[in-house]
């Protein structure tokens, strides 16, 4: 049966204290657990990509829960997709970006040939919360002369302020 976008956020689970303590974890698993809950939630990006009314050339996806469905995404656009991988995963020529983890810095990389200079991006991933590992996506992209023209969640945590962070717009499905 086809879901409603409602029916699709219900999906999302909160787990206290995961991974560790005083972080309240949101889980999107579960609407991969119904196809037609993700080809649901696929097709409200991909209309509301459609409706900004600019070409889209790329769609890149952060490790890794950003692979889930920004394949999906590109597939139904017509368009690669690029990953954003954590250091020393990818082969070949790379380019970097540090961000602020809970615990320090980390590094996020792309294969320096994956986005062709002045081609139009759409970064995704399932959350922003304080928007340091999107900002090191939105700098990768830069890096190769691309242009982000929007970075979309399906959760945005409200109080973290993370759209602040980034360059581009920000479309969230729902908010906490
Ligand atoms: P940030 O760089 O602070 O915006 O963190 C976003 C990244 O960390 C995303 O890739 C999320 O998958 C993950 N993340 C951060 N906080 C949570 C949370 N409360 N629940 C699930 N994932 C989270």
């Amino acid at each position: 049966m086809p879901y409603t976008i409602e029916q699709v956020k219900a999906l999302v689970r909160e787990f206290p204290d995961f991974p560790s303590e005083g972080i309240l974890f949101r889980d999107i698993f579960p609407i991969f657990r119904h196809p037609e809950a993700v080809e649901c939630l696929v097709s409200h990006f991909v209309d509301y990509i459609k409706a900004l009314g600019k070409p889209v050339d790329v769609v890149v996806g952060l490790d890794a829960r950003g692979f889930l469905f920004g394949p999906l995404i590109a597939i139904k656009l017509g368009v690669p997709f690029a990953p954003v991988r954590k250091r020393g995963k990818l082969p070949g020529q790379v380019v970097s970006a540090t961000y602020m983890k809970e615990y320090g810095p980390d590094v996020f990389e792309m294969q320096s040939d994956a986005i062709e200079s002045g081609k139009n991006v759409v970064i995704v991933d399932d959350l922003l919360a304080t928007g340091g590992s999107c900002k090191a996506a939105e700098e990768l992209v830069a890096q190769m002369n691309g242009n982000v023209i929007l970075d979309a969640f399906v959760i945005s945590l409200a109080g973290l302020e993370g759209d602040k962070k980034l360059k581009a717009p920000v479309y969230a499905l729902m908010e906490c």
